[in-house]
């Protein structure tokens, strides 16, 4: 290929909608990604611990699917994909039984009262508190406990008392959820693939020069020379400064990185070996009510896309205290979950061996997603606003104000910063 005209650093979600939609119009471009792979926080695997099945190790559903360009065009395409609505069922377990329906009702009037009561905490204006600051200003609640763990702890990734409750607002996943049946990292590969020839794999990069009238970007494959670079790593290894920047980047980017730490969300799936299921429909999410605000707890998918395994999810400081410990310490957590939930039936239904997620600890990653600090939502917006007149510019989940944290907010945001880099290096 002759010199790139443009170099992306990263081939996750973000990287390869930027790749593609700056193919399209001719642009030469190169997709510099430091695996083996693409596809980043998207990926699917088919573990033999798991029977072969596949398994999402990132992302998994398609979220907002009515505001999420990966929706529209795998609908486009004729790809199959399942609706989790139709099919959603839970389970909440009280001290090892299944709650009645006037509990499920209590639990969800707390929810719908919790979320009306923070949405209107987070509109007003002053000072931007932190989910678990704005929690404690209400009446107490026996359910504020596992609505505190499933919205900041799981869906947000984040420990409550640093997250910001503007940016929890914002962020709020909305709409129907979509759910691919061969695993959405193999589906973002079939929509997603770059064009032949541009994509650099195992090519970490290391440094980026963006003080001359152009980009350098220096690799262990030797240095790329381009007139814009488009860098889509998590704001983790932004932080962790794998990448050094000459110059160094301006204070606002700089704050806006500080602000968006990574949180983490961890998946143990486990795989049933015998005709045992729980009485578990396909599908189904199960929660034991918590005893107290921050108890460490997982919540389960009971077979997803009618596979024969669970998936375990964990999220905020007890996942990084996990990912800390090791995959044994991640599957025993799971099992002993599991076990409360399910007394002896549960040691019976599980073969030996499980799946558990890496992100915490992979330095190519170093967590699940971003979340900014109380009083930071802004930060996002400030990391999205290109520098040197789109010669060097961020993208990926972290960059999108509303949609962050999901594969439909890094398309938006990759597709968004290809364009002004578009304009910015002349190729229209
Ligand atoms: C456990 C978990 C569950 C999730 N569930 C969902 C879900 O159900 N739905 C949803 O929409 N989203 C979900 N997400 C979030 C979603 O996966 C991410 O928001 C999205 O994939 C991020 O894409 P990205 O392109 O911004 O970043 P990334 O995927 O991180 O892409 C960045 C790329 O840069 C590469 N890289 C890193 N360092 C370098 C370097 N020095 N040089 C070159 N390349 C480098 C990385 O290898 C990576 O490929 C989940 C994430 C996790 C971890």
């Amino acid at each position: 290929m002759n010199a790139p005209e443009i170099a992306i650093v990263g081939a996750g979600v973000a990287g390869l909608a930027a790749a593609s939609f700056l193919a399209r119009r001719g642009a030469r471009v190169i997709l510099l990604e430091a695996l083996p792979r693409a596809g980043g926080r998207a990926f699917t695997d088919h573990p033999a611990a798991l029977g072969g099945a596949p398994f999402d190790h990132g992302a998994s559903w398609l979220h907002s699917a009515e505001r999420n360009p990966l929706a529209r065009l795998g609908r486009w395409r004729g790809e199959a994909l399942i609706d989790t609505a139709r099919a959603r069922q839970r389970l909440v377990i009280i001290a090892g039984r299944p709650a009645t329906e006037a509990e499920l009702a209590a639990r969800d009037a707390a929810d719908a009262a919790l979320e009306a009561a923070l949405v209107a905490r987070a509109g007003r204006p002053g000072a931007d508190p932190s989910f678990a600051a704005a929690l404690d200003d209400l009446p107490p609640n026996p359910w504020h406990a596992n609505s505190e763990a499933i919205e900041a702890t799981l869906i947000a990734a984040a420990d409550p008392a640093r997250l910001s409750l503007a940016d929890w607002r914002a962020n709020r996943l909305e709409g129907t959820n979509l759910l691919p049946p061969e695993g959405l990292g193999a589906y973002v590969l079939r929509l997603l693939a770059p064009p032949a020839g541009v994509l650099a794999a195992a090519t970490a990069v290391s440094r980026i020069d963006w003080g001359g009238g152009g980009v350098t970007l220096e690799t262990p494959r030797g240095t790329v020379a381009a007139k814009a670079a488009i860098v889509t790593v998590s704001t983790g290894v932004l932080a962790a400064g794998h990448i050094t920047f000459t110059p160094a980047l301006p204070v606002t980017t700089a704050s806006a990185i500080a602000a968006l730490p990574m949180g983490l969300l961890s998946k143990v799936a486990l795989r049933a070996e015998g005709a045992e299921r729980l009485d578990l429909p396909p599908g189904c999410f199960v929660e034991r009510r918590l005893d107290a605000r921050g108890e460490p707890f997982m919540a389960f998918n009971a077979w997803p896309r009618g596979r024969d395994h669970v998936v375990g999810f964990i999220g905020g400081g007890a996942a990084w205290a996990l990912a800390r410990a090791g995959v044994k310490a991640a599957e025993d957590f799971a099992r002993a979950e599991l076990a409360r939930l399910f007394g002896t039936r549960a040691a019976r239904a599980f073969a030996p061996g499980a799946v558990a997620t890496t992100w915490g600890s992979d330095a190519t990653f170093l967590g699940a997603y971003a979340y900014p600090l109380p009083g930071a939502a802004a930060a996002r917006l400030a990391l999205a606003t290109p520098l040197a007149g789109g010669r060097l510019a961020f993208a990926g989940e972290a960059c999108h104000p509303t949609l962050a944290g999901t594969v439909a907010g890094a398309v938006i945001s990759g597709r968004a910063v290809a364009r002004a880099a578009w304009h910015a290096v002349g190729c229209s």
